[in-house]
């Protein structure tokens, strides 16, 4: 089977002119390592479940994106960080959302999904899981960054509720999701997020929601998305793309690329999607300004932003 895996660090206006070397040069590393670390699971053998989780841990302790470290601000200066999984083989999956515990929230969601009998954990109880279990935690000192203060600061002073990228496009990255297709041809999706510079406290966006931000099956495709949650939520953003291949019988790319320049706009969604099918075949379609994006097959790779 053709191995393939695909990243993204979050969609946004991401302006070229207002986007740091230093910055553009810190996104791309921490993609190029992440993509490393996925590829790494798979040509071993291992599962797209694994290579998923081994890249967005990655890039969630990478401080440029808006994710585990460096996740932006809640009203009031806190941190409620959202991730799910999903293993493309049997649709099974987990999920925590406005939780402040699990150095990586990724693996807080694969705990949901192997070591409780739920799909979702929320707030002070998907945090006493973490504890529970026995997973790596992390004080509020190790989330913030100095450049999320300013950034929040920025935000909360005119009252508004920002994308991370469109915050200050200028100093910080975003989301951060992970697609795989293994040498079985399983598949898997994750996706890991802060969510919104200055949401309000108890806000979820679509990040750990099945079916809006992350999906995952076998017999159609493994899809990540990132943008506003909202309008995503409404739309059911992955699974839409996974049912337009089962019932329109679509190709990932065409269902993908409908979702994203028809429907979604439809909706006033601004965003984008990283997409694998069993074949091996990657999408990442964004209808914002850019996308930080990765992806590697046996015979291509890439580090994208615009
Ligand atoms: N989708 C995320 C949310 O709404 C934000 C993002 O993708 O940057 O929480």
């Amino acid at each position: 089977m053709a191995l393939a895996l695909a990243l993204h660090g979050g969609a946004g206006l991401i302006r070229r002119d207002s986007l740091s070397s230093e910055r553009e040069q810190a996104a791309r590393i921490a993609l190029a390592q992440a993509l490393d670390a996925g590829w790494k699971v798979l040509t071993k053998g291992g599962s797209a479940l694994g290579a998923v989780e081994a890249a967005v841990v990655v890039l969630e302790d990478a401080p440029c994106f808006n994710a585990g470290r460096g996740s932006v601000l809640t009203q009031g200066g806190g941190i409620e960080l959202d991730a799910s999984i999903m293993d493309g083989r049997d649709r099974s999956a987990g999920a925590v959302a406005g939780c402040s515990l699990p150095r990586n929230p990724i693996r807080a969601a694969l705990a949901v999904r192997d070591r409780s009998p739920h799909v979702l954990l929320c707030g002070p109880g998907a945090d006493a899981f973490v504890q529970e279990v026995g997973l790596d935690q992390a004080a509020l000192s190790w989330f913030l960054t100095p450049e999320r203060q300013t950034q929040y600061a920025r935000v909360a002073e005119r009252g508004g509720v920002s994308l991370d990228h469109d915050a200050s496009s200028r100093d910080v990255f975003g989301t951060v999701g992970a697609v795989a297709c293994d040498r079985h041809g399983d598949l898997a999706a994750g996706t890991s997020t802060g969510g919104m510079v200055n949401k309000r406290r108890g806000r979820v966006g679509d990040s750990p929601i099945l079916g809006a931000g992350t999906y995952a099956w076998n017999s159609t495709c493994a899809v990540s998305g990132t943008g506003h949650g909202e309008p995503f939520m409404r739309l059911g953003v992955a699974l839409r793309v996974s049912m337009l291949m089962e019932l329109r019988d679509l190709n990932l790319a065409c269902a993908a690329h409908q979702v994203i320049h028809t429907d979604l706009p439809d909706v006033h969604g601004q965003g984008g999607l990283i997409a694998v099918d069993a074949q091996g075949n990657v999408t990442m379609p964004f209808n914002t300004g850019g996308m930080f994006r990765a992806f590697r097959t046996a015979t291509d790779e890439g580090v994208e932003i615009w």
